[in-house]
């Protein structure tokens, strides 16, 4: 590649001469002859030459417009003709590849197809035809790839029409695996009865929900359910909240206390650890309640222990419980005692669906931009393209 051509970004090229006006023009032609198309081999010879007009991407604010020379070969050998392929411009289309992949990356970003359209000299339903195009393609490249090894699950919403849908998640390399519609087994089934590679997962994070518990025993015969930390704690926190209410109704609805309440003792200040000493001074049980909830706090925290650490902090996890079932906390610790292997396994790892909550957050931004989406198909593309593969697409 001349330097000359290396500005393209397109190989074997040789670039005749440039003319600026408006736009940048750029003559070019075919570096050498290839060899045949068909056969593979045989010396061809140039039949005729006709030309061609392709948009590349644009220079600052300039257009970059390549009128390129198009050979027309014919194989002595088989006998047959055939036009000169370059790559990174698909035959017969009117841009390169790489102007497609620009204004797929701008409408991406949110610029609009109008402005798009001013912008690249395109119609805004071309716009729109690339970005499907480019989406599809994304999809496609993602299928057939097996289950991952690490799966989180959980539920989202996803329209008032047709409800809940549960997203797959690989955990290991941070993507989306896929988006179902439905959060039951009666739902799920057709698509994980069909799943290949379901006996490869090995973990599986889920929330504490009796629905899922069930769903991958039956589906994940060789995962091992390990409950995730987010929603875990998210339920400890709700419990207490819960029983406060029926302790003190009034100080409840305080919302500096609640906020003291909420934090780990451990990240509070020592007037703010005063403050609650004297709120709790009036409430024993709340105390006590406060005290053994914090001491499961912080066990629910530990992670990427060794297994003979996590037997060393079993003994005490399971006192608490048992403190839990004789207090008000009793449904708590029924909960809890009902999970206890997911919750130990917790301690092994690291990973947790707070991963999944992210993409929920991306999930529902990407609805709001298409203003909701009303066939469940078009969403998953849609969200496989952008949370399924890491977003950088390599050039042709
Ligand atoms: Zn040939």
């Amino acid at each position: 590649m001349s330097q000359n051509n290396s500005i393209l970004g397109l190989s074997d090229l040789v670039v005749d001469r440039v003319e600026r006006d408006q736009d940048i023009h750029v003559w070019a032609g075919p570096e050498g002859r290839p060899s045949c198309l068909y056969c593979g081999e045989g010396p061809v010879r140039i039949k005729a030459t006709c030309h061609r007009t392709v948009k590349h991407t644009r220079q600052g604010n300039q257009l970059m417009v390549l009128h390129l020379r198009v050979p027309k070969y014919h194989c002595q050998r088989c006998n047959r003709y055939f036009r000169h392929r370059f790559t990174g411009i698909r035959p017969r289309l009117r841009a390169t590849e790489g102007y497609r992949l620009e204004v797929f990356e701008a409408h991406d970003g949110g610029v609009s197809q109008s402005k798009l359209s001013l912008t690249h000299r395109i119609g805004s339903a071309t716009v729109e035809r690339w970005y499907q195009h480019h989406v599809r393609q994304r999809v496609l490249e993602l299928s057939g790839r097996s289950c991952p090894r690490v799966l989180g699950i959980d539920e989202h919403f996803f329209s008032r029409k047709r409800g809940y849908a549960t997203t797959l998640v690989d955990l290991k390399n941070h993507k989306v695996f896929d988006v179902v519609l439905g959060r039951s087994e009666l739902s799920l089934r057709a698509y994980l009865s069909h799943l290949e590679g379901r006996d490869q997962v090995q973990v599986v994070v889920m929330d504490l929900s009796d629905t899922y518990r069930q769903i991958v025993q039956r589906y994940f015969p060789n995962a091992k359910i390990v409950a995730d930390r987010f929603h875990v704690i998210r339920l400890v926190n709700h419990h207490f909240l819960k029983l406060w209410q029926q302790q003190d109704p009034v100080g409840r609805k305080d919302r500096g206390l609640l906020s003291l309440m909420r934090r780990h003792e451990w990240k509070l200040a020592p007037e703010q650890r005063a403050n609650l000493a004297r709120y709790f001074a009036d409430f024993p049980i709340l105390r006590a309640l406060y005290t053994a909830k914090q001491q499961l706090a912080r066990l629910l925290l530990i992670k990427n222990i060794r297994a003979k650490h996590a037997k060393h902090y079993l003994p005490k996890l399971l006192a608490l419980l048992r403190q839990f079932a004789e207090s008000p906390a009793k449904s708590l610790a029924k909960t809890l005692t009902s999970w206890i292997e997911p919750i130990v396994r917790m301690w092994r790892f690291s990973k947790s669906n707070g991963i999944t909550e992210g993409f929920h957050t991306k999930m529902e931004m990407i609805s709001r931009r298409a203003f909701g989406f009303r066939n469940f198909e078009n969403y998953r593309l849609r969200v496989l393209a952008h949370c399924g593969w890491n977003g950088i697409i390599n050039r042709v």
